[in-house]
């Protein structure tokens, strides 16, 4: 079983225009398509909820989070947005969606500001993969055109992702990095960029695919923690500071 937290703002559902096309909320549609995935055990939070639903336990018992976010970034708290982060570095998968790459958690991991251009003009959007053999490109056709979107266009304010898995073209003329892999500590970073909340995108069946694939390309693997700070040496070796006040060399593994 792998663990997938669904977090959404949830604000601009309160929105009659907008619960239209996502009367169970964002969160709701993308925790529908992904749990027909039995292999997925999936949980949703949002914002208004105690610690938006974020608590040291929700998040230690998640393997992978997936993060809406737009109007509203401001009012999650540091707290749990230093929170993620931390969870992040110590290996939860973090799924990135459309505008949440202006989120806490998502800028503070990046350490760049994130904008990008935009625009609001019901434009087709052509997502070209150009990595077939990545494992979030699984399944796929060679594109997938989504008739109706918002535009983003370059430049991005991003790192240079360490994968770059999609581009999209828009029919307004811009192009943009619409799927970027980043790995921060023990932790694996996917951002995607659409779904725009007026847009019935989280439905399809293409977009879910790569949601999918991006759970478990991000979940965590297991490997072995790295041991940081002092350590005892593996072989049998002459200690140099044999009878001294052991407090000058031992810190605390941080991976403990
Ligand atoms: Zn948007």
């Amino acid at each position: 079983m792998i663990n997938v937290t669904v977090w959404n703002e949830n604000v601009h559902e309160k929105d009659e225009r907008i619960a239209k096309v996502y009367p169970e909320g964002i969160h709701g549609a993308i925790a529908k398509m992904l749990g027909r995935n039995e292999e997925l055990k999936i949980r949703t939070a949002t914002l208004e909820m105690e610690e938006h639903g974020l608590t040291q336990e929700v998040l230690d018992d998640t393997d992978v989070l997936i993060w809406w976010g737009h109007m509203a970034h401001a009012k999650v708290s540091d707290e749990v947005a230093d929170r993620v982060c931390k969870r992040v570095l110590d290996g939860m998968g973090l799924i990135v969606l459309h505008s949440g790459h202006l989120s806490k958690p998502f800028v503070k991991l990046m350490g760049t500001c994130c904008r990008s251009k935009w625009r609001e003009n019901d434009e087709t959007e052509r997502i070209w993969v150009i990595e077939p053999a990545h494992p979030i490109a699984a399944n796929l056709p060679e594109y997938i055109e989504l008739e109706q979107e918002e535009t983003y266009g370059e430049r991005f304010e991003i790192p240079t992702p360490d994968e770059l898995v999609f581009i999209s073209w828009f029919s307004g003329g811009e192009v943009f990095r619409s799927g970027c892999c980043y790995k921060r500590g023990l932790g694996k970073i996917f951002y995607f960029r659409p779904g725009h909340e007026e847009y019935p995108t989280f439905y399809r069946e293409d977009i879910t695919q790569i949601l999918e694939n991006a759970v478990y390309w991000a979940k965590p693997s297991n490997g072995p923690k790295p041991t940081l700070g002092h350590y005892e040496a593996i072989e049998k070796v002459k200690d140099k500071f044999e009878g001294q006040d052991d407090s000058v060399r031992k810190h605390e593994n941080l991976y403990k």
